[in-house]
C-alpha cells in the first residue's frame, strides 16, 4: 500500500554528501489523474457503462490502491486476468463486480465463490466445467466471451448460437455478460473492426437481455458504434495510447525516477559500457542512473554515442534539469549511464532524481524507442521502485 511517509531518501542532500549506492529508484502513482483518465473514458463511453481493467497488478502501478480509488471514484465493474488478482481487488472494492478474463478452472472455484468473482467462460470445456461446479454450489453469475476474429479465448460465434437455442443447459444458466475482443482497435481504418462488431452483435443478439460489451481503450475511440452497453478500458486508464496519439487527452499517471550516484568525464575516443558500441565523439560528461533493465528499462533503450545518434536509433531518454538527455552505449541490469555533457555542470548533482517515464518523458515515446507499447513497459516496471501514491483529491 501507500508508502510516502517517513521516507528517508527524501530528504535533501547536503552539500559533499554521498547518497547510498542502494539508492533506490522510485515510481510515483498518481491515483487521481487515473480516476480522471477513467472518468474521461466514462465520458467518450457515452449511455454505456464504464468498467475499469485492472489486471497484472493495475498495469503494474498497485491493484489495490488503483482499485481503491476507481472504486472510491465510482467504478463499479472490474476486469482481472486471474482469480487471484479478483481476491486481492475484492478487499478494496467491496460491492464491485468483479470479472475474471482467463475463466474458471479446476481448483479455482473456492476462490471464485468466496471473494464473489464473475469468470468469463471461453470455451466448451470451461462451460461444462462451470455447469458442473455450479451444479453443487448452486446459482452463480458469469460471463460468455465470444470469439470474433481475435482467435485467443471465447467460443466461436457458431457455439455461443448453439448454446443461445441449447434446450438442454441448466435451466439457471443466465450469464450477465456477453463479450468479444477487437483485434485492431488501434487501427481506426482497419476492416477487421466492422466485421468483429457485426459478428458480435448477431451472437449478443442471441442472447436477449444479457448485457453485451466489445470495447477495450481503444474501442471507445472508435464511437459509440463499438460500446455496447458496457466498456473495458485499461490502458487509457493509465495514461497510455490504445490509438497512437490518444494518451495527449489523458493524464500520465505514472513517473518513473532514478538516482543519479555518479557523474564522470570521459575523454574524446573513449567508450562506454557494456560492448563498447557507444564511442564518444568528445569530451562528454556521463551521469551514472540507478535504473536498469531489471527495473524495466529495456534494454533495447540503449543508445549510441554523439555522432552516431543521429544516423542510427538514437535510443531513449531521461529528463533531468529542464531537458532531454540521451542514454549512452547499453543499458545495464541496474545502471543506465546519460550523456549529460549539454546540460550546465551546476545543474546536476549526485542524488538528483532523472525521470525515465512520467510528465516530460511520455510513456509511449519511450516505449516507442525501446521498440514496445505503453502496455510492455508499465507491466515491467517490477518491485525494486520505492512507491508513492498521491491521492485523489
Ligand atoms: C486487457 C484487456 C482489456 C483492456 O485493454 P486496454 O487496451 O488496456 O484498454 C479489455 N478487455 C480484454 C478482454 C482484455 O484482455
Amino acid at each position: 500500500m501507500s508508502d510516502i511517509s517517513n521516507d528517508p531518501n527524501e530528504e535533501p542532500l547536503q552539500e559533499g554528501e554521498i547518497p547510498f549506492s542502494a539508492a533506490p529508484a522510485r515510481l510515483t502513482v498518481d491515483l487521481g489523474a487515473i480516476v480522471e483518465n477513467w472518468k474521461t473514458m466514462r465520458t467518450l463511453s457515452g449511455s454505456a457503462r464504464t468498467a475499469a481493467v485492472v489486471k497484472a497488478d493495475g498495469y503494474g502501478l498497485g491493484i489495490e490502491d488503483v482499485g481503491e480509488a476507481l472504486y472510491g471514484a465510482g467504478a463499479a465493474d472490474f476486469f482481472v486476468a486471474v482469480p487471484e488478482e479478483g481476491e486481492t481487488l475484492r478487499r478494496f472494492a467491496p460491492n464491485a463486480r468483479i470479472f475474471v478474463l482467463s475463466g474458471i478452472w479446476p481448483g479455482t472455484e473456492e476462490v471464485f465463490f468466496e471473494n464473489d468473482l464473475v469468470p468469463v467462460l471461453a470455451s466448451t470445456e470451461q462451460l461444462s466445467f462451470f455447469f458442473a461446479a455450479v451444479a453443487e454450489y448452486g446459482d452463480y453469475p458469469c460471463a460468455l466471451q465470444v470469439d470474433t476474429g481475435f482467435n485467443r479465448l471465447g467460443l466461436t460465434v457458431e457455439e455461443a448460437l448453439a448454446l443461445a437455442g441449447d434446450v438442454s443447459r441448466p435451466a439457471s444458466f443466465e450469464p450477465v455478460l456477453i463479450l468479444s475482443h477487437l483485434a485492431c482497435g488501434d487501427d481506426p481504418a482497419s476492416p477487421m473492426n466492422k466485421t468483429q462488431r457485426e459478428w458480435f452483435r448477431i451472437a449478443a443478439s442471441a442472447f436477449e437481455g444479457v448485457e453485451a460489451s466489445l470495447s477495450a481503450s481503444a474501442g471507445i475511440f472508435l464511437g459509440p458504434d463499438y460500446h455496447f452497453d458496457l466498456t473495458r478500458p485499461g490502458i487509457a486508464l493509465y495514461g497510455g495510447d490504445s490509438q497512437p496519439g490518444t494518451a495527449r487527452r489523458l493524464k500520465p499517471a505514472a513517473t518513473a525516477e532514478a538516482r543519479i550516484v555518479q557523474i564522470r568525464n570521459a575523454r574524446a575516443g573513449e567508450t562506454v559500457s557494456y560492448g563498447a558500441t557507444c564511442r564518444l565523439a568528445r569530451d562528454s560528461r556521463l551521469a551514472i542512473a540507478a535504473a536498469g533493465y531489471a527495473d524495466g528499462y529495456h534494454r533495447s533503450l540503449s543508445g549510441a554515442g554523439a555522432p552516431l545518434r543521429d544516423a542510427v536509433n538514437p535510443g531513449g531518454f531521461g529528463f533531468i534539469a529542464g531537458r532531454k538527455v540521451p542514454i549512452a552505449g547499453r543499458i545495464t541490469m541496474d545502471m543506465t549511464i546519460y550523456d549529460v555533457t549539454d546540460v550546465p555542470e551546476s545543474d546536476i548533482r549526485i542524488g538528483d532524481y532523472i525521470e525515465l517515464i512520467g510528465p516530460n518523458l511520455a510513456l509511449d515515446e519511450a516505449a516507442t524507442a525501446a521498440g514496445t507499447i505503453g502496455y510492455e513497459l508499465l507491466t515491467s516496471l517490477g518491485l525494486r521502485y520505492r512507491r508513492r501514491y498521491i491521492q485523489p483529491d
